[in-house]
């Protein structure tokens, strides 16, 4: 049996115009056998199904590279890595993997989780036990003394639950490599940006050059890609020059680093949405917005907006990503806010920035030759929609407008359910934001009447 898609218009990944009076055709393993002219189209046999998206815009999956599985949607780092176990964490990734499928991201990268969680979703929803997306997993970090995701005092180090895993030497970096490939990784993480700066305010790398060259050639020799968090030049520039296949963020990126990139194939996931949505939904009530975050957000996103035009402009892959699993960036509801981004913020047009979030996308993907573009021999993973993104990018994110949802041949539905939130994550313990001091409680009566009342 055969399935036929009729398409009002057709997108495939392949060029940046859409064609009318296409179809799409695909076996019972649900791979694309022909695309193109609905009258070229091979003929109908009795027990061939027809779709009909007559009146839809068809288009690939949406892939997102920056989707964290295990956060579950995050208020705090403690959050994310002390108060709920990690088979809690499990199911809890797993509906959400659910929600960002029905949102029309066929495939996600889950760069950097706690346990064995990204890889366990990823063979749970391979193996048919349940509808998702296709999850291209990552382990624990691999951070060392004062690297990302060490945050908690040495005598603490980085519990067993973290995100992180404390590497402190290049060998003991090695070793577990191995392990999260025995254990089944598609990717190795490293926490590239240390937590120190200089007097100048820049971050100091995490790991040496030499260290960084050491982890991403034993990545490598064992077939997987290896990705970093890296905002500062010194991270960034390390990245670039071991030959990382893919470095998120990367704000301070600078001409070194792009000849570097040109050099080792490296791409740049600039991951816009989750500075972005810290700058517009902080409200000021937020311990987020007390610490000063949502302004330090505003000032990392105009200078990366800068250097990730430059770097795109140089030639270096530019590839969409969200930071999804925190709470100003929730499964499922904002992964196509980064296109809209990619469009005002950089220059993308809509086309570009539809296959940057498809077809670039998928070149890292594990897999990614099967995914990305509707072409004969790759997986039948596409959506449709009622009005054209070309048009409009920002209808994207509109579920209205969100016909349906396939991957390799099958519609996924979510169905929509209640579920309290602070039994999901809800977990830090900070209670006050502010010290009440005399000075502080008599400021604070000169703003608020109600305390002046209570005088
Ligand atoms: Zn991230």
């Amino acid at each position: 049996m055969k399935t036929f898609v009729r398409c009002g218009q057709l997108f495939t990944g392949c060029e940046d115009e859409a064609e009318a009076g296409r179809m799409l055709v695909f076996d019972q393993e649900g791979v694309l056998d022909y695309v193109g002219a609905e009258q070229a189209a091979p003929r109908r046999a009795g027990g061939d199904r027809m779709l009909d998206y007559s009146a839809s815009f068809v288009m690939p999956g949406l892939i997102d590279l920056h989707t964290h599985l295990a956060y579950g949607n995050a208020k705090s780092e403690e959050d994310i890595d002390l108060y709920s176990p990690l088979e809690f964490r499990a199911l809890r990734g797993l509906f959400f993997a659910q929600h960002v499928a029905a949102a029309g991201f066929t495939a996600i990268c889950s760069p950097g989780d706690a346990g064995q969680i990204g890889l366990s979703i990823r063979n749970a929803i391979r193996a048919g036990l349940f509808d998702g997306p296709r999850v291209m997993a990552a382990g624990r970090y691999l951070t060392t003394h004062q690297g990302l995701t060490d945050w908690y005092p040495t005598w603490i180090g980085a519990p067993e639950t973290s995100i992180g895993k404390l590497v402190t030497t290049a060998a003991e970096a090695v070793e577990e490599i191995r392990r999260q490939v025995k254990d089944g990784v598609d990717c190795i993480k490293i926490a590239l940006d240390g937590i120190q700066r200089r007097d100048n305010g820049e971050l100091v790398a995490a790991f040496t050059q030499d260290e960084t060259g050491i982890m991403v050639r034993e990545v490598h020799r064992l077939g997987k890609k290896a990705v970093a968090h890296a905002r500062g030049r010194e991270a960034t520039l390390y990245a670039a020059r071991s030959g990382i296949d893919l470095i998120f963020h990367a704000n301070h990126l600078d001409d070194a680093c792009i000849a570097a990139m040109l050099e080792t194939g490296s791409a740049v996931c600039p991951t816009m949405t989750h500075p972005r949505n810290t700058v517009d939904f902080t409200q000021s009530h937020e311990p987020a917005y007390q610490k000063g975050r949502p302004r330090h957000a505003q000032r990392e996103y105009e200078i990366g907006c800068a250097n990730w035009k430059k770097a795109r402009a140089a030639g270096v892959p530019m590839m969409t990503g969200t930071d999804t699993g925190f709470a100003v960036t929730p499964y499922g509801e904002w992964h196509a806010r980064e296109l809209e981004l990619f469009v005002d913020d950089l220059g993308f047009s809509p086309a570009a920035a539809l296959r940057a979030a498809t077809e670039v996308n998928a070149r890292f993907m594990t897999g990614g030759e099967h995914i990305g573009r509707l072409e004969p021999g790759r997986f039948a993973d596409f959506i449709a929609l009622d009005a054209s993104p070309l048009a409009n990018v920002g209808i994207l994110q509109d579920r209205g407008r969100l016909r349906a949802v396939y991957i390799a041949g099958n519609e996924i539905r979510v169905a929509e359910r209640d579920y309290d939130p602070r039994q999901v994550t809800d977990f830090a313990l900070s209670n006050w934001t502010d010290l009440y001091t005399r000075a502080r409680v008599a400021e604070l009566r000169g703003q608020h009447p109600r305390l002046a009342a209570a005088e």
